[in-house]
């Protein structure tokens, strides 16, 4: 097959143009063209009033040879032979591997990084346990109910703890900018597709799937684990694990069980904050990383569509539009848009009593009245200290206390009852506080608190951040026409962008100092969202069979064990 890259067409193109511009593209006559399949489809909406599709393309001939059809097109860089995205096991387990249970892997958390380790491991017939703190995608979802309908939080089965981990309420957005020199996203997207998710995630630019259905493909991928002969326990915590000579030798649950293990996948998520602390009492070798804090935004969903389309607002190829914004603030702080939700709500996100966290989500329709996204600043480990959020000998926990410092200010400042604290753009660049709103209902449940979220002495957000966010927001204006309109609403905190530390591990994907721990996913540092914690999770899982069965490790997938680990959204 030949895959075309680059090819242009208009939004409103009749069906039969794609297959008129492939011809065209390779000097073929009909005949010789026996299939197309679309491998993507972006849009370029740079200029509004003539949106145009960016189509990548895989052609089946017939009656001509690839290698021919190359040669005339005369090193055209965008004709070049498809490349074989299958994903290809490093090996497969023995029928009789599993006898004997301390070889038996472990994978801790069910988030996506976990469910892939756990589906790599199954697959491969290793019959991997998984321990999840929180509880099974149904119940967890009534737990995540309870807080925004009545303000009441499980502190082990909410937004961020729970079979199908940090993402599953949420846009489910899917695109990530991991370098991917082995498709392992497509390995991500097909598995995702084959438990439910709609087809077009294989093709279309910015894939997402939406909250509602993400549930359903949870249980599903579940189901195939156990099939494969995996386990899966909810509220099974771990409160700690057994180190003997620098190697594993099993963890201990809440409960008080012992469970031999050699090999252990850490999947924890950014917001296990008592296991990271565990792990550091334990001596499990780990260090600070920056991460950023801000406030989401919400709009009215029209105008971010106008700006964005013009005259194609509403398109249905386009659907709900969305942004991605930054600014270099005077104060050298970089203000960036995280996590944008087209059509969707800001959650309630919190883990930890007395704390207020914001996120957001959407369904796959992105039909809610705003838009929202966060607006975050990067901070360095260099800031944990200020403010007096992080206190004594300087250690990797810093980020963690900078973190809850922070979610208890906008706690207190939200008046309780996990309300969040809300400002007015308008009155937020003006320096007063908000008493009323405008034309935008703030979709934060159970609601937000109006108020100064820069008030002398009980500001949520440091300083810094503040400046550096007031002077973003008309700079953005330039950008989105009716960014900085006076009656949008900034909810906060966004503290959770991503992990403030990371578990270090080597290129054999083990913790630096603990053999057969395998920190993985956002909560160690290695993956920034769903996607780069799915490829994540294949990637450790195939490092932790690779030990287990004595293969080697894979040289293409040890190179990424260094992946950038900013957060995706
Ligand atoms: C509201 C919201 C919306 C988001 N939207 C998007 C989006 O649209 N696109 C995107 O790419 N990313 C999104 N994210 C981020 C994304 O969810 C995370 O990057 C991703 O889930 C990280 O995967 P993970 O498996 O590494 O960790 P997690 O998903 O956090 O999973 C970790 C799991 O480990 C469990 N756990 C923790 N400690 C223990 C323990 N001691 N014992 C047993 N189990 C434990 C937790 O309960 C949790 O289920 C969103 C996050 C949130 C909160």
């Amino acid at each position: 097959m030949l895959r075309i890259t680059e090819l242009r067409l208009p939004l409103d193109h009749a069906d039969p143009a794609l297959r008129v511009a492939v011809l065209a593209k390779l000097g073929l006559r009909d005949t010789e063209l026996s299939a197309i399949h679309v491998f993507r489809r972006a849009y370029d909406a740079r200029r509004k009033a003539a949106v145009v599709l960016i189509y990548t393309v895989d052609c089946e001939l017939a009656g001509v040879s690839d290698a021919d059809v190359m040669a005339k097109s005369r090193g055209d860089p965008h004709v070049r032979p498809s490349p074989d995205t299958r994903y290809r096991f490093i090996g497969h387990a023995p029928a009789d591997f599993h006898a004997t249970q301390q070889s038996r892997p472990v994978v801790v958390g069910f988030g996506p990084c976990g469910l892939f380790a756990a589906l790599i491991l199954a697959q491969m017939g290793l019959r991997p346990i998984v321990l999840e703190r929180g509880r099974a995608v149904r119940e967890r979802t009534k737990d995540t109910w309870g807080l925004w309908r009545q303000g009441v939080l499980d502190a082990e089965s909410n937004v961020q703890f729970g079979e199908g981990g940090a993402g599953t309420f949420s846009d489910g957005k899917l695109w990530s900018q991991i370098s991917d020199r082995r498709h392992l996203t497509r390995k991500v997207l097909t598995e995702f597709v084959r438990a439910g998710a709609p087809e077009e995630i294989l093709y279309v630019g910015k894939p997402h799937i939406g909250t509602f259905r993400l549930v359903s493909m949870i249980e599903k991928m579940r189901a195939d684990i156990q099939a494969l002969g995996g386990e899966i326990r909810f509220r099974q915590k771990v409160t700690d694990v057994l180190i003997e000579d620098g190697a594993l030798r099993g963890l201990v649950l809440d409960s008080g069980e012992q469970l031999a293990t050699d090999h252990a996948v850490l999947a924890l998520g950014h917001s296990a904050r008592d296991t990271f602390e565990m792990l550091h009492r334990r001596g499990v070798y780990m260090e600070p990383k920056p991460f950023s804090v801000g406030v989401r935004i919400e709009h009215p969903q029209s105008v971010i569509d106008r700006a964005r389309f013009g005259p194609s607002a509403g398109h249905p190829i386009l659907g709900a539009a969305d942004y991605k914004l930054v600014h270099h603030a005077a104060n050298g702080r970089a203000v960036y848009s995280f996590c944008m939700c087209p059509g969707g709500t800001v959650v309630a996100a919190t883990s930890e009593p007395g704390r207020v966290v914001t996120n957001g989500m959407s369904q796959y329709s992105r039909n809610e009245r705003n838009a929202n996204a966060g607006l975050v600043v990067g901070i360095t480990p260099q800031d944990y200290r200020q403010d007096g959020a992080a206190s004594g000998p300087v250690n990797p926990l810093d980020g963690i206390a900078f973190q809850r410092f922070w979610e208890s200010r906008a706690y207190e400042l939200g008046g309780g009852g996990y309300r969040a604290p809300a400002q007015l753009v308008g009155d937020f660049v003006k320096g007063q506080p908000s008493a009323t709103l405008g034309t935008v209902q703030p979709s934060y449940t159970p609601g937000v608190q109006l108020t100064d979220l820069a008030a002398a002495g009980r500001a949520v957000l440091p300083d810094y951040v503040l400046a550096a966010l007031r002077e973003a927001l008309p700079a953005f204006e330039k950008q989105i026409k009716g960014f900085s309109m006076p009656d949008a609403v900034l909810t906060g905190v966004e503290t959770r962008t991503s992990s403030p530390l990371r578990i270090t591990r080597g290129r054999d994907y083990q913790s630096l100092n603990v053999r057969g721990l395998y920190p993985a996913g956002e909560g160690a540092g290695y993956a920034g969202g769903i996607m780069s914690a799915g490829v994540d999770g294949i990637e450790v899982a195939e490092a932790l069979a690779a030990s287990l069965l004595g293969l080697p490790v894979n040289e293409a997938a040890a190179s990424s064990s260094a992946r950038e680990t900013h957060a995706d959204g």
